[in-house]
C-alpha cells in the first residue's frame, strides 16, 4: 500500500525545537514520517535520532563533521539535503540568522516551510512571502503566538481584524526593580521562568529581545500597520495571544505552555486534528495581563523603531541582538550593554530595501563588524 503519511525534515533536531518534533512526529506515527534530520554539532545525538525515526539522511553542518559523520557536511550540505529530499514539509528549527539560507532552500524546493527560526522572517520577511508565493507553499508559524494568531485569524477572516496581542512571560526580570539591572549575572538571565529553550532565545526573553523580534516576526507574517501590534505581559504563558476583531471584542487562543501545540498545529495545517499535549482546564486558573515597561526592557522599543525606519532595520536590530548577546553569553558585555550595542548598531544607516538574499546577507555581515567595532570603543 501506497504509504500516504507526511514527509517532514527537521532541520536543528537535536535543539530544543527539534526534540519537541520528534515528540509530536512519535505521537502521531501513522500520519508522519521524518525523512531527513539535520543538527550543527552533537554527531552521535543526530545518529541516534536517526536510527530511532528511521532515516538515514541527515547534515551536520558545523566545523566539528567529518564526511563520514552524516549524509551531507557543512552549510552547503545542509541545502543540499533540503534541496535533494522528497518531503512535504520542512521544519526549521535552527537558532539564529544561520536558519536564514535554509528556509529559502525550503520554499524554492517545493516544500511547506513550518518555521521556528523567526530571524529568516525578521531579515527577509518581504522576500520569503514572495518566495512562498511562487512556490504555491506555505509558511506555518510555529512560535506559539504566530501560531495562535495565525489560527485565529484563520478562524475569523483577516478583513475583521483590528489588532494582533502577542503574550508576553516577561521574563526572569519582570518583576525586578529598575536600579537592580546592573547587577544581573549571566546565570541569572538563563533562569527562564516558565519555558526550556536554547541559550539565544532564553537571553533573549530576559532582555524582551524576543519579543521585540517576534513584534517584527508579526508584522511580516500578517501584513499588519505595527501600531496594530500590541505586546501584552502575561506571566502565566497560557494564553498564547489574542486578537482584536474589528467589533472591539478579543479572541484568545489557550493552552498549556507546551510547544509541541504549535508543532502539531504546523505539522497537521490546514486540518486540526486532535493533539495530546495542550489541553488545559481553565477551573482554579489564574490569569494576568499587564502592560509592557519599555523603559526596563529598551530593546522591546527598538524592535517598533527599527519597523518604522524600515528598510533593513529589522535585520539590523535582529544581527546586532545576535552579536550582543554572544558578548553576554562570553561574559564580554553586560546584560543592560545588550540593548545599549544594539542602540549603537542602530544608529547607523540602514534604510537601504533589500532586493536579494544576496544583499541582505552581506548587509548582515556589515551589521556584525559595525557592532563589534561599536563594542570595541568600550561597553
Ligand atoms: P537550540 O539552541 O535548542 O537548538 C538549535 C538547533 O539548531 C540545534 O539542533 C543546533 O545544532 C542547530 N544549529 C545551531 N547553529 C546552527 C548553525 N550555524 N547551522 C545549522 N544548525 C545550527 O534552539 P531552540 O530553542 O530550539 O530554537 C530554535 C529556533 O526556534 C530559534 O529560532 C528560536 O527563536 C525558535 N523558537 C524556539 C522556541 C523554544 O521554545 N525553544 C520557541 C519559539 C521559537
Ligand atoms: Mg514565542
Amino acid at each position: 500500500m501506497q504509504d500516504t503519511r507526511k514527509r517532514i525534515i527537521i532541520l536543528g533536531a537535536t535543539g530544543s525545537i527539534g526534540l519537541n518534533a520528534v515528540d509530536v512526529i512519535q505521537s502521531h506515527a501513522e500520519r508522519y514520517r521524518v525523512v531527513g534530520l539535520s543538527a550543527n554539532d552533537k554527531a552521535q545525538e543526530l545518529a541516534e535520532l536517526a536510527a530511532t525515526l528511521g532515516t538515514d539522511n541527515t547534515c551536520l553542518s558545523g566545523a566539528t563533521a567529518s564526511p563520514d559523520s552524516a549524509t551531507f557536511t557543512g552549510p552547503e550540505g545542509l541545502l543540499r539535503l533540503i534541496k535533494s529530499t522528497d518531503a512535504d514539509i520542512v521544519l526549521n528549527a535552527i537558532a539564529g540568522r544561520a536558519g536564514l539560507e535554509s528556509s529559502f532552500a525550503a520554499l524554492e524546493s517545493g516544500k511547506h516551510l513550518a518555521l521556528a527560526n523567526k530571524e529568516s522572517m525578521v531579515c527577509a520577511g518581504p522576500l520569503l512571502r514572495k518566495c512562498a508565493a511562487t512556490a504555491d507553499k506555505h509558511i506555518l508559524p510555529v512560535d506559539s503566538e504566530h501560531s495562535a494568531v495565525f489560527h485565529l485569524i484563520q478562524a475569523l477572516g483577516a478583513d475583521k481584524i483590528a489588532q494582533v496581542i502577542l503574550t508576553a512571560s516577561g521574563g526572569p526580570f519582570r518583576d525586578l526593580p529598575a536600579g537592580k539591572f546592573p547587577e544581573i549575572k549571566l546565570e541569572d538571565a538563563l533562569k527562564h521562568p516558565n519555558w526550556s529553550m536554547g541559550k539565544k532565545i532564553t537571553i533573549d526573553s530576559a532582555s524582551m529581545a524576543n519579543k521585540g523580534l517576534e513584534v517584527i516576526e508579526a508584522y511580516e507574517l500578517f501584513g499588519l500597520d505595527p501600531r496594530r501590534i500590541k505586546v501584552l505581559i502575561h506571566r502565566e504563558s497560557k494564553v498564547h495571544s489574542l486578537v482584536r476583531s474589528v467589533d472591539g471584542s478579543l479572541y484568545a487562543q489557550i493552552s498549556k505552555p507546551d510547544m509541541r501545540v504549535p508543532i502539531h498545529n504546523a505539522f497537521s495545517y490546514p486540518e486540526l486534528i486532535p493533539c495530546p499535549f495542550g489541553a488545559l482546564d481553565l477551573a482554579g486558573e489564574r490569569l494576568s495581563f499587564d502592560a509592557p515597561d519599555f523603559d526596563r526592557f529598551p530593546l522591546l522599543a527598538l524592535a517598533y523603531r527599527s519597523l518604522e525606519k524600515g528598510g533593513m532595520y529589522p535585520l539590523a536590530y535582529n544581527a546586532a541582538n545576535e552579536v550582543a548577546v554572544d558578548l553576554f553569553l562570553k561574559s564580554q558585555l553586560s546584560f543592560m550593554g545588550i540593548s545599549r550595542l544594539v542602540e549603537a548598531a542602530l544608529q547607523h544607516d540602514w534604510g537601504k530595501k533589500a532586493e536579494a538574499l544576496g544583499h541582505i546577507i552581506e548587509t548582515d555581515t556589515q551589521v556584525r563588524d559595525i557592532t563589534l567595532t561599536e563594542w570595541k570603543k568600550g561597553f
